[in-house]
């Protein structure tokens, strides 16, 4: 039998020591893996060089161009070619400074980097000299450029020496999300103003001086009055930032989960655990967004633990873990001590769309993002937050008094009908309802005991069996919008969008324009019961997270069940006893109904005796 390997042509060669350049090309992939990473370096270097604004231009996806310039203190002309050396920094000089790390940059590699693996060239003017000078790594020498003050470095042709390299690039539009996500992690942890094109479009121009709150909303629009602040500090920690309120949590895990430590944009597990285990009895299992900010002092943290120094490690994990989860918690529970409400909801205060399962006259599609004209203040956000775990109305509350005058205004006849229709339910399966627990549970009586039902979970496998079986209908029953909505998406929900433009079902919708998706229909089952962007945003998010290994079936239903989630009636919904009864029937109706889309159970019997037993009755 042959072996299926071939000797490699190296076994039994000499040991060599590699050429510069080769040792150059190997190390530059560890520390530059895609274009955004190599952005990340330049973005990082302007900061450390103290810059208040950034302009920021990428070209396809950052194959073509990555340029960034900075207003920065530049470097010294002479230095200019020690710049793109391997292992020279102006940042460290001496061992005992890797422990006390106060910049981005220390390593002393991104430009040698760079330049193993692009076309770079670096300009570069500092204060009080009368130009600035050009160099490209190679040059014997620099050449004078008139320029402002500050750094400028153009890197052209990524890769295009690297082929293995190149060959696991994405898609330029992937690619240049990747890019945008790094620009957002730099402009967050910064006061600098940012200006960011692609491809010569403006993508967005954040001024500079802006608080957190006003860099989030105006990167993020669905995060206005939606900031939880935190802000907590012991002697040795602070943590300060924002949490994402819950109800958004579809679009809160695609705006993303922003870590820093002393400033730095990590990827850490530890961090990421202390802060959704805080979360988890507010964000009901979603995965939960915000942008934290942790600081500890310099020596109690490494940096140099990761090439692209995402990475960290705590010299006391423990007290970290510790630390923020209570801070996290904190910042949460604040707002429950305060007052329910203390104005009338407004007109302009969005209502509960209608249930699905009864008839119900369509309401019009929202349209774009509104938009309010509240400043996001804190004590804004604390409201906000509290009405959203306002789970229990106050005593006496206006719908409970309204359901007993309706009922002393009801004829005998009606009550005589009513008793019967009751007894009459009482023979079914899941019973007649008798109410609803913290508006979350539906609680019914049948001959049995006591039924209680998950109502989000019951009304979303609804409809999900409802919109299965119209999809498999030759033509998916659509309500087209009077007017198409537009709306603006983020480059990974573009590309998204492009590549599964074909698979949408039961929401029709296309790109209007590289960046706006335009809506123009929906299923009937759904239409007029949901935010027509909202669900859409969700769905490229599911699709970009794994729609593509998927298999056409598959990736209808992953669809399906997300257009479900998103038109079901939300906990904390009250609902009439003739909805709850509707909804059982239904239920009792529907394939699976037994367990929502999520595989969690929608229902629960409780049977008598296990009261009787409770209460000791007859013992
Ligand atoms: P590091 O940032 O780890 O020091 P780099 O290779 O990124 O290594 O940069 C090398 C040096 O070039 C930096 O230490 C800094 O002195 C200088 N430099 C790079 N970019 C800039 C910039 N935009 N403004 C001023 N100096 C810069
Ligand atoms: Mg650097």
């Amino acid at each position: 039998m042959t072996s299926g390997h071939k000797s490699s042509p190296a076994a039994g060669a000499r040991i060599r020591a590699l050429p510069p350049a080769l040792v150059g090309q190997i190390a530059a992939g560890e520390v530059i893996e895609r274009p955004a990473t190599a952005l990340k370096e330049l973005l990082e270097n302007a900061l450390d060089a103290q810059a208040s604004n950034l302009h920021i231009a990428i070209e396809e996806g950052g194959t073509q161009l990555l340029h960034v310039a900075d207003d920065g203190c530049g470097i010294v002309a002479q230095d200019l070619p020690l710049a793109f050396t391997r292992h020279a920094t102006s940042k460290i000089a001496a061992a005992p400074d890797l422990l006390k790390i106060a910049s981005f940059g220390f390593r002393g590699e991104a430009l040698a980097s760079l330049a193993a693996a692009a076309e770079v060239s670096l300009c570069s003017r500092q204060h009080g000299e009368a130009h600035g000078w050009e160099y490209t790594p190679g040059d014997q020498r620099s050449k004078p450029r008139p320029m402002a003050v500050g750094t400028e470095v153009f890197v052209r042709a990524l890769f295009s020496r690297l082929p293995a390299r190149r060959r696991f690039l994405r898609s330029a539009s992937t690619e240049a999300a990747h890019c945008t996500s790094t620009v957002q992690q730099s402009a967050l942890s910064c006061t600098a103003g940012v200006t960011y094109q692609i491809n010569g479009r403006k993508r967005f121009n954040l001024p500079a001086g802006q608080t957190l709150e006003q860099r989030l909303t105006a990167l993020f629009p669905a995060l206005r009055d939606n900031l939880l602040p935190v802000a907590q500090e012991t002697a040795t920690f602070s943590l300060r930032g924002c949490v994402f309120a819950p109800a958004l949590a579809h679009s809160a895990r695609q705006i993303g989960q922003f870590l820093y430590v002393n400033g730095r944009f990590v990827r850490d597990r530890l961090l990421r655990r202390a802060v959704s285990d805080a979360l988890r009895e507010m964000s009901h299992g979603a995965e939960p967004g915000y942008a934290l900010f942790l600081h500890i002092a310099g020596e109690q943290v490494d940096v140099n633990v990761h090439p692209a120094k995402l990475e960290v490690r705590f010299s006391d994990p423990r007290a970290v873990f510790a630390f923020v989860r209570r801070a996290v918690e904190a910042a949460c529970a604040v707002p429950l001590t305060m007052p329910v409400r203390d104005t009338p909801p407004t007109a302009t205060q969005v209502q509960e769309p209608a249930l699905g399962w009864l008839p119900t006259p369509p309401i019009p599609p929202a349209t774009g993002a509104g938009g309010s004209t509240h400043p996001p203040t804190s004590r804004r956000n604390a409201q906000a937050w509290q009405e959203m775990f306002a789970h229990l109305p106050p005593p006496g509350s206006a719908a409970l008094i309204q359901e007993k005058e309706k009922e002393e205004d009801d004829t005998a006849a009606a009550r005589r009908a009513q008793a019967e229709e009751e007894e009459e339910f009482m023979q079914q399966p899941l019973g007649r309802a008798l109410g609803q627990l913290h508006d979350i549970y539906l609680i019914a009586e049948n001959r049995a005991g006591l039924v209680v039902v998950d109502m989000h979970a019951a009304h979303e496998r609804l409809l999900y069996e409802q919109l299965k079986k119209d999809a498999d209908l030759s033509t998916m029953p659509m309500q087209p919008f009077l007017q198409p909505l537009q709306l603006a998406l983020t480059d990974a929900q573009a590309a998204a969008l492009q590549a599964h433009q074909e698979d949408l079902v039961g929401i029709r919708a296309h790109l209007s324009e590289p960046y706006t998706a335009q809506v123009e229909a929906l299923s009937t089952v759904i239409a007029g019961r949901v935010d027509a962007a909202a669900l859409l945003q969700a769905i490229l998010h599911d699709l970009a997270a794994g729609g593509s290994g998927l298999q056409a079936a598959e990736r209808r239903d992953v669809i399906l069940s997300s257009i479900a989630c998103h038109a079901a009636v939300r906990a904390n919904r009250r609902l009439s006893l003739d909805e709850m009864n509707t909804l059982l029937r239904q239920m009792e109706a529907t394939e699976r109904s037994g367990a929502c889309n999520h595989g969690r159970p929608c229902w629960q019997q409780i049977e008598r005796h296990y009261f009787d037993g409770v209460f000791k009755r007859g013992q």
